[in-house]
């Protein structure tokens, strides 16, 4: 039977040895990779070590193999305990002070193994079976050293429990695979510890290793739990400015970008492993969350949702993109992308509002008077309110242009646009018509009222002085004011409003004239 487990653990250490070769050569990207092979280098000691005392005859050579299997078993705890932490995610906790902390145990059982025949703690009693077999009774270092090294494998145990617990479904499987694998020698060497039929320790452990390796290789190879995503992935991600949030289909977070942090911790700084496996619901901040709830049901995004834009208390814009992630045709989560596009939507609104407005004055243009006139041509309609139109034309204006030259021209025009536009109520809407033509929409003003308006932007504008390099001169405006009819529609109104405008120009210019009467006397 010892023979049997002897030949099976160094099976076990062949097969540990293999994996520690091909494992190392992915130590570069994988971040399992070193305690692994460390863990496995341990593995193949211990076997070995273990299977030449189990066969050794000579009782001298057998006590000291079964003593150096010592530091291989606490090189084995030790970086299983370093494995198993990375695993669980707490590598960036892993530095040269734990390291040398993990060191003290395995070193001082060096000491002890070198002088137990002197005081007797670890092996209180050691004697020789009538077979050759060793038969050594346990001291207080052992228990000590027993007690510790499941200690440290039980905590990295349970923090991989707890991070199975935290980790989103597709995840859980390969700690729980990890787990079953680190359990298998553990259970052997319990075996062990207490089953030591008259005294003979019957190491299972090493063959156990054999599960082990294989499936921790597997995990190493395989499994991709959180924190261990491939690198490359990971570094793009990092790289983009935008928040990227993957969703598994319950809507929990399977992985988010320094930039998805920093948006979903806007309210309170929180560590990104503290997001994973959260749900989306928790995490959004509330000014966006609506458009998340519009796009998504759980964690999977309503088929073709076209990326939305809200904007933010703080005044900020964010743009939130969320789409499926699909895999053998199953909606197997989302990804959303929230981009800031503040200076996007200032860019966006200041160019819509110069599509709108005229170049030199300010005011609106002649496109979007046309607008503003059909809006109010229904609005008047619809509430039976007046609604009148004040056209206005600058006189000898081409003269202006060339005695003094375009840039007083534009002067002018500007200086009149001022008046025009400072001397309107919320309601009415001011257009440059054309060259130095304006039309003034004037909703709720009916004829008489308009020209009254009318009469008063005409004096303001003749009381203007413009600077030329010929000293000031001076300007004067013609208007014409008609008041829709009854289901008329804007296009005769503006027509109504040039009729009166050429009437005052026949009439001498710098009056006002109102549609259908005679020019006043002035
Ligand atoms: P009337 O009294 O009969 O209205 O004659 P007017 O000279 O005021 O009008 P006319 O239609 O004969 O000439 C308008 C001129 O306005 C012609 C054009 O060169 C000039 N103009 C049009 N747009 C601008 C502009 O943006 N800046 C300047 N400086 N001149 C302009
Ligand atoms: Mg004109
Ligand atoms: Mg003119």
């Amino acid at each position: 039977m010892h023979t049997v487990l002897a030949v099976l653990n160094l099976l076990g250490a062949g097969l540990a040895g293999l994996t520690a070769g091909l494992v190392w050569r992915r130590r570069a990207g994988s971040p399992l990779a070193r305690p692994l092979v460390l863990t496995l280098v341990g593995c193949v000691v211990w076997a070995v070590v273990r299977s030449a005392s189990t066969l050794a005859t000579d009782p001298d050579v057998t006590l000291a193999l079964d003593y150096a299997v010592y530091p291989a078993v606490a090189l084995v705890t030790a970086s299983g305990f370093w494995y198993l932490m990375v695993l669980a995610g707490w590598r960036s906790v892993l530095d040269h002070r734990v390291a040398a902390l993990l060191a003290v145990e395995p070193v001082l059982l060096v000491v002890v193994v070198l002088t137990d025949r002197s005081h007797g703690l670890l092996y209180r009693s050691v004697g020789q079976r009538l077979d050759g077999r060793l038969v050594t009774e346990l001291g207080p270092l052992f228990v000590a050293h027993a007690v510790y090294s499941y200690l440290l494998l039980v905590l990295a145990g349970a923090l991989v429990v707890r991070a199975m617990s935290r980790a989103v479904a597709g995840h859980r499987r390969v700690y729980a695979v990890a787990l079953v694998g680190g359990l298998v020698p553990f259970a052997g060497s319990v075996v062990s510890l207490l089953w030591r039929p008259d005294g003979v320790t019957v190491d299972l452990a090493p063959s156990l290793f054999l599960v082990t390796a294989g499936i921790w290789f597997w995990v190493e190879r395989y499994g991709e739990p959180a924190g261990l995503v491939p690198l490359s992935t990971r570094q793009v991600l990092a790289a983009l400015t935008d928040a990227v949030m993957v969703l598994d289909p319950e809507g929990r977070v399977l992985d988010v970008n320094p930039a998805g942090v920093r948006l979903l911790t806007r309210a309170s700084p929180r560590r990104r492993e503290s997001l994973i496996g959260a749900r989306w619901s928790e995490l959004v901040p509330a000014d966006i969350r609506v458009v998340f709830e519009g796009a998504v049901v759980g964690g999977v995004p309503l088929e073709g949702q076209p990326a939305r834009t809200v904007r933010a208390p703080d005044g900020r814009s964010y743009e939130v993109r969320v789409n499926r992630i699909m895999a053998s045709r199953q909606v197997v989560g989302a990804v959303a992308v929230v981009r800031d596009v503040t200076e996007l939507e200032r860019l966006r609104a200041e160019l819509a509002e110069q599509a709108v407005r005229d170049g030199l004055t300010g005011l609106y243009n002649r496109r979007h008077l046309e607008l503003v006139l059909l809006e109010a041509v229904v609005r008047a309609g619809s509430a039976g309110t007046p609604l009148s139109a004040v056209m206005v034309d600058i006189d000898h204006f081409k003269q202006v242009n060339d005695t003094h030259g375009h840039a007083v021209g534009d002067a002018l025009l500007v200086k009149v646009a001022d008046e025009l536009a400072g001397g309107v109520r919320e309601a009415d809407a001011v257009a440059r018509y054309g060259g130095e033509e304006f039309v003034l929409l004037l909703p709720g003003s009916d004829a008489t009222t308009a020209a009254e308006r009318a009469e008063t932007w005409r004096e303001r504008c003749a009381a203007l002085r413009i600077a030329t390099a010929d000293g000031e001169i001076g300007v004067t405006i013609s208007a014409g004011v008609a008041q829709l009819p009854p289901g008329g529609t804007g296009e005769l109104l503006l027509r109504l409003a040039d009729d009166a405008l050429y009437a005052a120009r026949a009439a001498g210019r710098d009056v006002v004239v109102v549609h259908g009467s005679a020019p006043a006397r002035r």
